[in-house]
């Protein structure tokens, strides 16, 4: 039983693939993440689809392992069990590959205002953000209010923080430079706080 189909999760049942085993993959989703280009996603260079990819047809000929969509909430570990939002399943051998979450490190405050990046939906939250914003200060009259609007701030200085500045970057300088009558989306600022 191995719980998730991230990279972890995946590895896994490829390399019990020739054992004499039953493989039961459990994931809350039915796809796998590629999250390295999740900020792709977030900077509106790619769409949700190109980085998730259905665990199931990845298994397809892999006939010792099947998919489970289903929400891990626990384990019943003397009886050899997995507690599930709507069930529970057995096994045998169990191995959790459930991935990592963000931390605000004591700044809980900052959740509602800036998300993580670790899921489609962090991804496509922040990507209405941004977008918005540009939306939002090309009707802006008072050009202070409108230079705040343009602003993004991106907390965190290591390799996902600074692939999504320079994205952010990107869009300004390059995709959307010309798309507004009323704004210079290349004048955007992208700050990294470490
Ligand atoms: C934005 C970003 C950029 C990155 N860039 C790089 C990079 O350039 N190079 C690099 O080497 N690494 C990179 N990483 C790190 C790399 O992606 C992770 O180390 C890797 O994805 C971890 O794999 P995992 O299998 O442990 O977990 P995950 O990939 O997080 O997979 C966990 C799986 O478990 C499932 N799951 C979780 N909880 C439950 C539950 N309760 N019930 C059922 N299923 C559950 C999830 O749905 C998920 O599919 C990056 C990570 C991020 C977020």
């Amino acid at each position: 039983m191995i719980i998730g189909g991230g990279f972890g999760g995946l590895e896994t049942a490829r390399k019990l693939r020739k054992s004499n085993v039953q493989v039961t993959l459990v994931d809350r989703h039915n796809y796998h993440l590629f999250q390295p280009l999740l900020y792709q996603v977030a900077t509106g260079g790619l769409s949700p689809a190109n980085i998730a990819t259905p665990l199931r047809s990845i298994f397809r000929r892999q006939a010792n392992c099947e998919v489970l969509l289903a929400e891990v909430q626990g384990f019943d570990l003397d009886h050899k069990r997995l507690v599930l939002a709507d069930g529970e399943l057995k096994y045998d051998h169990l191995v959790v590959a459930a991935g990592a979450t963000h931390s605000y490190f004591g700044h809980e405050e900052w959740a509602s205002v800036a998300p993580g990046l670790k899921t489609l939906q962090d991804a496509t939250s922040i990507r209405r953000k941004v977008f918005l914003a540009f939306e939002a200060a090309e009707r802006e009259k008072n050009p202070k209010i409108r230079e705040q609007m343009m602003t993004f701030v991106v907390v965190g200085g290591g390799p996902t923080g600074v692939e999504l500045a320079g994205a952010l970057s990107e869009i300004a300088r390059h995709t959307i430079r010309n798309d507004f009558r009323h704004i210079h989306p290349e004048d955007a600022l992208s700050l990294i706080h470490i």
